[in-house]
């Protein structure tokens, strides 16, 4: 008998005949002998309406606000879940987050998981319950019900693992498995058995929205056995796991791409000690994480062009922020663009090979593609290049480290 975690994302219960199909799946587990949490998402594109509503009402909402229209999509899913696995004979109880309760910070909108009290769900689950939690809802410090940043349910599945002290954790969505790129733009895209904690944690990071970010850290600090499958089909899908797991190594395993991404340049900005940090440290007070870097020396030597990124969505309130501090910064033109997007390779091999790099940019070159700015880690490079080359960069990018599929 194993304790498993199940999570069903939006597509997988996106009408009432998938959550017939979901309840069999769950209903198989229990057959075989074992305890089941199921944590399920708001039915696809419900949460996008949610919002939809917040944004029309007005352009700055009180984020607690938010939080209480968009955690009701869960609660719809959890619900009718129960009642489809009741349905075919599984004794089952829905669960909101504040119910259990999946304890957070009170950042609205993007609140953390700081401890989930398992004490009922252990009764239940013993007594061959399966509970069916609402995946992205969490209780803030203050009573009030919190969200976990888009794509929470994840993080969901993976805390309620953890704190479960789960055997695995298996993340059902609409693609067999975590691939070496979005699948959705490069058809030739391979599936992977296994990936390393840390190249999915890039991969998630950079883009690849198949988990949420915090989901794999959280998997990788607790150790969390997470596999990533298709609702619809039997495949085996992918392991996420250590690295000494896996034998063979590639050098680049995968190529992911953002499109929430902005650019911002502040022109002939005095180069003077100090000047980095009166820019990014009104930009940290207000929350706005600040990702790529490149400064510029300007050819009278006295002062310097500095262009960033930072996610698009926070575009308008960055600007508001350095026109507030422009007194201090001291710059003399802010010019921004939308239109631009960041491509990124990502593999482990990197930290023992060289030349990755160079392959990434002999092919945008290749291609023509202009790099605006480069970043590197140690097992990743990412360009910012025109959001219009993005699909054709990807894809020159999946041929050029031979991961196209045969
Ligand atoms: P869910 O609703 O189940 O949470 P998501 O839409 O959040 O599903 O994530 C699944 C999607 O992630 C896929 O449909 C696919 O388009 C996208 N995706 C992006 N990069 C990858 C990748 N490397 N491997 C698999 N899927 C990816
Ligand atoms: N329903 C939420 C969203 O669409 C959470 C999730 O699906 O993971 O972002
Ligand atoms: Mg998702």
């Amino acid at each position: 008998m194993a304790r498993i975690v199940m999570k069903f994302g939006g597509t997988s219960v996106g009408d009432v005949d998938r959550i017939r199909n979901v309840a069999r799946r769950v209903k198989a587990e229990v057959d075989a002998g074992n305890e089941v949490a199921v944590v399920v998402s708001a039915m696809s594109g419900e949460t996008n309406r949610l919002v939809g509503f917040c944004d029309s009402m007005t352009n700055m909402y009180d984020a607690r606000e938010y939080d209480a229209v968009v955690a009701t999509g869960e609660q719809v899913t959890i619900g009718l879940l129960a009642i489809a696995l009741q349905d075919i004979g599984v004794e089952a109880r829905s669960w909101m987050g504040w119910q259990i309760p999946i304890h957070t910070d009170e950042a609205h909108g993007k609140a953390r998981i700081l401890s989930i009290d398992t004490t009922v769900l252990e009764q239940r689950l013993a007594s061959g319950q399966v509970a069916v939690v609402a995946g992205f809802q969490g209780l803030g410090p203050n009573n009030r019900v919190t969200t976990l940043g888009r794509g929470g349910s994840d993080t969901s599945a993976v805390a309620l693992a953890a704190a479960l002290k789960a055997d695995r954790c298996d993340i059902y969505t609409d693609v067999d498995g975590v691939y070496t790129t979005d699948p959705r733009i490069v058809p030739k895209a391979r599936k992977l058995d296994r990936i390393t904690y840390e190249e999915m944690l890039e991969q998630a990071s950079l883009g690849a929205k198949v988990l949420q970010t915090r989901s794999v850290e959280m998997a990788m600090k607790h150790r969390v056995r997470v596999r990533v499958l298709s609702s619809f089909s039997d495949a085996p899908g992918t392991l996420v796991c250590d690295e000494d797991e896996i034998v063979e190594k590639e050098l680049v395993s995968g190529i992911a791409y953002s499109r929430d991404e902005a650019k911002i340049t502040l022109v002939k900005v005095s180069d003077r000690p100090g000047v980095a940090a009166r820019i990014f440290g009104p930009l940290s007070d207000a929350n706005i994480n600040v990702d790529m870097i490149v400064q510029n020396v300007s050819e009278d030597g006295h002062s310097t062009d500095l262009t960033f990124t930072l996610p698009r969505s926070d575009l308008a309130r960055a600007l508001k922020v350095l026109e507030g501090a422009r007194d201090d910064i001291n710059y003399r033109e802010l010019t921004t663009s939308s239109a631009v997007v960041k491509v990124s390779v990502i593999g482990v091999g990197m930290r023992s090979h060289a030349g990755v790099a160079q392959t990434m940019f002999r092919a945008l070159s290749e291609k023509g593609i202009n790099i605006h700015v480069i970043s590197t880690s140690e097992i990743k490079v990412s360009v910012l290049i025109a959001e219009e080359y993005m699909e054709l960069a990807v894809r020159a990018l999946h041929s050029a480290y031979g991961l196209d599929a045969a």
